[in-house]
């Protein structure tokens, strides 16, 4: 495809892409107190080890320390990437897609090269100016 999420994206699927939404589409999830609990997918469990906290936006597993966001557990449970996983929740979520294509990448990348440049220029001014100033005797 040769074009990337553009982080905007991901903050906003971050944001809208409820834990417990995500998880209970794949693992019946039971609330306990202000968080839930469930069978933990990631081993073999026979009890429910595995919290989901919607305040944190966070699941773990007290057994195999399974963890992390949203984006994290469809990671491991669809066995999709990242990108994959990000542009299936802003579907459903009807999350605008904005990606950063190939072009605009090697323009990022032109203009922080041109930066560093500009910065090596400064840096041997800086030492040719040192080099005069130590070379100038005072009297
Ligand atoms: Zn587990």
């Amino acid at each position: 495809m040769g074009s990337s999420i553009h982080p905007k994206t991901i903050q906003e699927v971050k944001e809208k892409a409820d834990i417990v939404d995500v998880i209970s589409e794949h693992v019946v999830l039971k609330k306990r107190g202000k968080e839930y609990v469930g069978i933990c997918p990631f081993h073999d469990d026979s009890k429910p080890s595995m919290t989901v906290s919607p305040s944190k936006q966070f699941y773990y597993c007290f057994s195999c320390g399974a963890g992390g966001n949203s984006i994290k557990f469809l990671m491991e449970f669809t066995r999709n990437n990242f990108s994959d996983v990000v542009l299936s929740l802003a579907r459903k979520n009807d999350i605008n897609i904005v990606t950063v294509d190939a072009n605009q990448q090697e323009n990022y990348k032109k203009q922080l090269s041109k930066r560093e440049e500009l910065f090596k220029i400064l840096r041997e001014t800086k030492n040719w100016f040192k080099t005069q100033l130590n070379s100038y005797s005072w009297k």
